[in-house]
């Protein structure tokens, strides 16, 4: 009997989580990947820019900002939150790195849902769909209300298992 084949999502969603493991930050990995047809056209993760100190040589640059608390709890509470603001987000990362005739009615995948800034600047990049794993519950209603009004496709994998290894334990 052959082993079991790999679907195209999980196949591309695979190297999107292989590529997140380059990421210094230890706070978050994030990878993500542009794929046309069934082609691989760039791949990205979260950094700082070339030639400069990372997370790991520089330790994170903390910002401490307020967002509204979670669903269900009281509609005014606000909740202090940490973010570590050294990296240009992959999916940025990606754009930069790529050109915009090979994004044209493309696919990106990636290991989280983008947040607000990230999903604003996919929406005007030429890609058509994205692909994510993990939630972000913050920005979740925006973004799925632009990617709604700009038509394009936002779905979040399911019934899907990273590879091995290629989570950040720490989490925090
Ligand atoms: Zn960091
Ligand atoms: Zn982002």
């Amino acid at each position: 009997m052959a082993a079991l084949r790999k679907d195209w999502d999980t196949y591309f969603m695979d190297i999107a989580f292989m590529v997140s493991t380059r990421s210094r930050c230890p706070r978050r990995h994030v990878g993500t990947v542009l794929v046309q047809g069934k082609k691989l056209l760039g791949t990205a993760y979260n950094g700082a820019p070339m030639g400069v100190q990372d997370c790991s040589e520089a330790g994170c640059m903390i910002v401490e900002e307020y967002e509204p608390a979670p669903a269900g709890t009281s509609a005014a509470a606000m909740v202090k939150k940490q973010r570590c603001i050294r990296t240009i987000h992959a999916e940025q990362n990606l754009l930069l790195f790529t050109d915009r005739v090979d994004r044209e009615g493309s696919v990106v995948y990636v290991t989280d849902q983008p947040c607000w800034t990230c999903a604003n600047m996919l929406a005007n990049s030429g890609i058509s769909e994205i692909v994510y794993y993990r939630p972000y519950p913050k920005d979740y209603d925006k973004v799925a209300a632009l990617m709604e009004q700009r038509g394009l496709i936002f779905r979040k994998l399911e019934y899907y298992a990273p590879p091995p290894d290629t989570e950040v334990q720490d989490g925090s």
